[in-house]
């Protein structure tokens, strides 16, 4: 090739990219100023976030979100169940919409970051979309979900999971679902009209910090989420004596602490044995009758285990049931074991939306993992009734629920992006 062609190729090949990729990308400066303006509502002295549900501070802060919405073009309605869903037609009205969201309520003295970043990133991509003039052909819906943290309240209402007894359980913001839903302008008695079926939307989708620390540690970029864990819980009660502990000597004790104690070492070593990146946990451990002068009667403690796999989940149980059931007769020791119902199933990510998800964040040049999530949100109700994906951006140090959660500007834009980019390729891909 001539020196002279050189240039002009160089443009060509710029232009043809331009036209074709999805050179488009989200303002980082403008996504961050609605951030930290939504963080302001509930600020308190210890630079935590007392954003419940229903509060006072959700309820301003839910007014500054629809104005966000209708500044970005979208038709806002409040539905029965006090989710705010901001709509932007598409070019085919006959589409299913292509849904997306998170929540903006927080844990007392929670960050700023869980479920807002979603939220916000949201808007943003819908707002950027608007301004780009890019219409897409499936319509497009943003979603943010009542009271996530109390109980994914408003998805599960939104697939029909929301019972008329979980309306009647109070939040921690003091007021029941039933008159917290009605203070967000949402109608509780109407609950059942507002559900969504399979079919209904053509994939949901949310983006959100990671929560643990594996992209922060690994210093990865974007997390590519496998599905939400299921989660099963238990309670193990080990039945000895309760006696004088000065009185009875060594050899006359019935001291259930003691198998309780190699139990909880059990379960780290038997959840340890297995591959994965399931994880087993013993969180609460109670003696009765509970005195430094008493040997104990009963222990009474917890056994939760995650794992994508239901199936795998009981498979460990069985052993860790094995490991006790040998530990207490080893003992003389009595065994009470009760399977608590907690009812989280497993839900799986759309391995189409997983791998464009990976796709456009490579494309866009970013690292990326696949790894499940530990924590429970609201996509995973969505994925009940439509093809579901969600994004992971890093955690600082994995912190969560606590004034010191944080997510770099960075790394919010990335999310975002890769949000905009696998809605615009799967607004392409589901036809
Ligand atoms: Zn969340």
């Amino acid at each position: 090739m001539t020196k002279s062609l050189f240039p002009f190729l160089i443009l060509l090949i710029t232009l043809a990219f331009t036209c074709y990729g999805q050179e488009i990308s989200v303002n980082s400066d403008r996504l961050h100023e609605s951030l930290m303006k939504l963080s302001s509502y509930g600020k308190n002295a210890n630079g935590g976030s007392d954003r419940q549900a229903y509060t006072k501070h959700d309820i301003e802060a839910r007014a500054y979100v629809k104005a966000l919405m209708e500044d970005a073009g979208m038709q806002i309605s409040v539905d029965f169940a006090g989710n705010i869903i901001g709509r932007k037609a598409g070019k085919n009205p006959s589409l299913k919409p292509i849904a997306f969201g998170s929540h903006i309520d927080e844990v007392p003295n929670g960050g700023d970051y869980d479920g807002p970043v979603g939220s916000m990133g949201s808007i943003e991509v819908v707002k950027t979309l608007s301004e780009k003039g890019i219409q897409t052909d499936h319509p497009l819906e943003v979603i943010i979900f009542t009271n996530e943290e109390g109980g994914v309240v408003g998805s599960r209402a939104l697939v029909g999971a929301l019972s008329k007894e979980a309306l009647q359980v109070v939040s921690s913001s003091g007021f029941t679902q039933y008159e917290g839903i009605k203070l967000l302008g949402g109608n509780p008695d109407r609950i059942p009209e507002l559900k969504r079926n399979v079919g209904d939307l053509a994939a949901f989708l949310e983006l959100h910090i990671e929560q643990g620390g594996n992209l922060y540690s690994e210093k990865l970029d974007i997390g590519v989420v496998e599905g939400i864990v299921a989660i099963e819980w238990w309670e193990f009660s080990f039945l000895g004596k309760a006696n004088h502990a000065g009185t009875t000597p060594m050899n006359m004790r019935k001291d259930p602490m003691l198998p309780a104690a190699k139990f909880v070492l059990a379960v780290n070593e038997i959840v340890n044995s297995y591959e994965g990146r399931h994880v087993g946990t013993v969180g609460k451990i109670q003696a009765f009758p509970g005195a430094g002068n008493v040997i104990p009667g009963e222990i009474k403690m917890t056994l939760e285990i995650r794992d994508l796999s239901s199936e795998k989940i009981w498979e460990i149980y069985s052993q860790i049931e094995k490991s006790a059931k040998s530990l207490a007769s080893a003992s003389e020791i009595g065994l009470d074991i009760k399977h608590i119902e907690v009812a989280s199933k497993p839900a799986l990510a759309d391995p189409m939306i997983r791998e464009i998800i990976k796709s456009q964040a490579e494309k866009l040049g970013f690292t990326t993992k696949s790894l499940p999530s530990g924590a429970g949100h609201d996509a995973q109700e969505m994925a009940r009734i439509a093809p579901m994906g969600m994004i992971f951006i890093p955690s600082k140090d994995g912190i969560s629920h606590a004034p010191e959660e944080f997510s770099t500007k960075e790394d919010i834009a990335n999310g975002t992006n890769v949000l905009m980019n696998t809605i615009l390729e799967l607004d392409k891909r589901l036809k």
